[in-house]
């Protein structure tokens, strides 16, 4: 844990008690302040009660009036502003108490961190290095590659935010340590402190314009961190990235660092400075300074499949270079990692048919890319429709040999495709496995039957990581039974 020492003494409201907001609590605890918390789910209270925290309903104004709270520390899954605020946001904004979350604390304690190791010998304080990722798509893949990577390197490394361990879980810096975040857009958001050495930013594909009152207010709150990014790595294949990038130049030519400032992209004529790094079919094109180009080869990597983790190694590979690797160790590192589940995971395989599951897939770019990796597709998709045109999909087509649709999004996939594919309704997951199952087996050539739903999961399971382990047990149990 990261002890928060700045709130020392004083009182601090925490609400939402799930992973991070415990956390939180812990970490202002151990810095001398009196966490005050509140969490509307009954079983949470309970729990932050159990380990001994100060509970009291932040919903009524007398507790405000009697705390004269330092700050109100919000979990990521509280709505700060859109659609709407929580009613608790707004008590603070009345008695003007700071918002923030557990991002903005962590990087805060760890600023402070050499005034609290100030001893005879400043000079040797050791800072460790935060490196923060941001983006649409492919955040948890890129986070848990770069720390791959560093251990793999034998660095001191560390990965947590939306990923893992919330921050202020992490154990507190070693020797020259790394600190790999990856950050959604709520906590770059929100935060008070962003602070970092080498910021991130992947892609950009509509998403949470709910929490975001829409497109732009999504893209100023992932920008955010670059106002505060020492240096960065940008995606810059999509409009957005492209405007981050050249607002980031440093337009003063005779001083520029041309290492600050990275650029990821497919496209070999973009003139964008000299550190960049180009994807290819099966290598990335790595333009080091002074002229130098490096070839990287990735060929074979059976558990980074499709242009999207060429993509995500191209930027995994530009923030390690940042981190001074040399690229023979980061090749290393890529060629040994095993991927994330329910990113294009391969679960299984019966006879000539392949399943894979990408629950993750929630949104249409993700969809996309899925369906872009594979032919001979038996397709799962549905769950809880998202704003944000599904019309992509239908460029993938041809890769599709049938798709069964579940949830409540059948309906709006059923509309956009049924024309041009054939479709099954088959309603619950465990129904459209053994249907795709069937129909890939039928073909007689290689399949795959893949769960990449462009939908999130809430109208059925809890998570898209219940969804993508329900996926896996059940095409588990299907072999099982085969064999
Ligand atoms: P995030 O943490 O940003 O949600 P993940 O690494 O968990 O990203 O991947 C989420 C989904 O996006 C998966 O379906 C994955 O296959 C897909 N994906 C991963 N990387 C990319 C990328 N660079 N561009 C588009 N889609 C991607």
């Amino acid at each position: 844990m990261i002890p928060v020492p700045h709130y020392n003494t004083r009182a601090v409201a925490v609400l939402g008690l799930g992973r991070s907001g415990m956390a939180t609590a812990r970490a202002l605890k151990a810095g001398g302040a009196t966490p005050v918390c509140w969490d509307d789910n009954e079983n949470s209270l309970s729990a932050a009660e159990e380990e001994g925290f100060l509970i009291a309903n932040l919903h009524s104004e007398q507790v405000w009036s009697e705390h004269s709270f330092a700050a109100l520390i919000l979990s990521p899954g509280i709505p700060h502003l859109y659609p709407a605020p929580n009613p608790i946001v707004k008590l603070a904004w009345k008695y003007a108490v700071p918002v923030d979350n557990d991002v903005g604390l962590f990087l805060t304690a760890i600023g402070e961190l050499p005034e609290q190791q100030l001893g005879d010998e400043p000079e040797f304080v050791d800072v460790p290095t935060i490196v923060c990722i941001t983006g649409s798509n492919g955040k948890s893949t890129v986070t848990a590659l770069v720390h791959h990577i560093c251990q793999q390197a034998g660095r001191h490394v560390q990965m947590g935010g939306n990923i893992g361990r919330g921050v202020l879980d992490l154990a507190p810096p070693g020797e020259q340590e790394i600190y790999v975040l990856e950050l959604s857009s709520y906590q770059t958001e929100l935060a008070s402190m962003l602070t970092c050495d080498i910021g991130a930013f992947l892609n950009f594909s509509p998403d949470h314009f709910d929490r975001h009152g829409g497109q732009g207010g999504y893209f100023s709150a992932k920008r955010r961190l670059f106002e505060f990014a020492a240096s960065a790595v940008i995606g810059i294949d999509q409009d957005e990235g492209f405007f981050l990038h050249s607002v980031l130049l440093d337009h003063d030519v005779e001083y520029r660092d041309e290492d600050r400032v990275s650029a990821v992209t497919d496209n070999r004529d973009y003139c964008v400075g000299k550190s960049r790094v180009v994807v290819a079919p099966d290598h990335l094109v790595v333009e080091l300074q002074a002229g130098r180009q490096e070839k990287v080869d990735l060929t074979g990597l059976a558990n980074l499949r499709g242009a999207h983790n060429r993509q995500n190694c191209a930027i995994a590979f530009a923030i390690c270079h940042k981190l001074e690797l040399p690229a023979k160790t980061i090749l290393a590192g890529i060629k040994t990692f095993r991927g994330l589940p329910h990113r294009m995971e391969q679960v299984g395989q019966l006879g000539k048919v392949v399943f894979v599951n990408d629950s993750k897939a929630t949104n249409v770019d993700a969809t996309a890319k899925s369906l872009d990796a594979f032919k001979n597709i038996y397709w799962i998709a549905g769950g809880q429709a998202k704003e944000g045109g599904l019309d992509k999909l239908k460029d993938y087509i041809p890769n599709i040999k049938k798709a069964f649709l579940i949830g409540e999004g059948a309906d709006v996939l059923a509309r956009l495709l049924g024309q041009e594919l054939p479709f099954e309704r088959s309603d619950t997951l465990q129904k459209a496995l053994e249907q795709a199952a069937i129909e890939a087996a039928a073909l007689g050539e290689e399949a795959v039957v893949l769960l990449a739903p462009a939908c999130a999961s809430f109208d059925q399971f809890p998570s898209f990581e219940h969804r993508g382990d329900a996926f896996r047990a059940q095409v588990l149990a299907l072999i099982n039974k085969d064999i």
